[in-house]
């Protein structure tokens, strides 16, 4: 299948396209600047290795992963990209689940093996992440689903990566350790909805959607529907 397919926004210099991957298919981000052959992934969860070779032209160098955050699902193929030098990034809080995954399956119950991930690069609220004078990506610490969910506002594009905080019509569960839901609530009104409102949403699982529309998501308005 052609990559153009995935393709979610793109400038003169930067596309972006978005692929699933995993056994639950998440939505990973690759993206990319054709001028000077590099990319930035957003999650790396099992199989993002192999789609990486249909999503980046030939030649194409990753040279960072922004994890959203340490649970299993976004981070099986984190160390095959560390192991070819790329630099990680992870709020601090989520960074020790992905260099040491044995703890999360132990929470969650999964019987996935994982392999450790090293974090390069702990991301705080409001770091702004440049890429080698290509790509400014705005970070926003949106905890409540784990500990340490950071979401990833690319401006420039006019694209949020919110992990499993916010979805389409839907928001992140919180009874895993470090969920919070009051917290994650309140994360998403302050440091999500307050994007330009025709901002693409990228979550984590599921459809996209726009900043607009969850305006009206019914579990940040008083809980779902009766
Ligand atoms: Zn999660
Ligand atoms: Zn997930």
């Amino acid at each position: 299948m052609h990559r153009s397919k995935f393709l979610v926004a793109s400038n003169e210099e930067v596309q972006i396209f978005v692929a699933k991957c995993g056994p639950i298919g998440n939505n990973v981000g690759f993206i990319e600047n054709a001028k000077c052959h590099e990319a930035v992934l957003v999650d790396a969860p099992f199989g993002t290795f192999e789609a990486s070779k249909s999503m980046l032209l030939p030649g194409t160098k990753v040279v960072a992963i922004l994890f959203t955050h340490g649970h299993w699902d976004h981070v099986g193929d984190g160390h095959v990209f560390k192991n070819l030098g790329v630099q990680t990034y992870a709020h601090g809080l989520d960074k020790l689940l992905i260099e040491h995954p044995e703890l999360v399956t132990m929470v969650v119950g999964s019987d996935m093996s994982l392999i450790p991930c090293k974090i390069d690069v702990e991301v705080k609220d409001n770091d702004i992440i440049n890429i080698n004078g290509w790509l400014e990506i705005f970070c926003r610490w949106v905890p409540g689903h784990a500990a340490g969910d950071l979401a990833f506002y690319i401006k420039s594009l006019g694209c949020v990566f919110t992990g499993d905080t916010l979805f389409n019509g839907n928001i992140g569960r919180s009874d895993f350790p470090g969920g919070n839901e009051l917290l994650l609530i309140s994360g998403i009104r302050k440091k999500l909805l307050t994007l330009p409102q025709d901002t693409t949403v990228i979550p984590g699982h599921g459809k996209f959607t726009t900043i607009l529309k969850e305006k009206n998501n019914p579990y940040l308005n008083g809980g779902p529907p009766a």
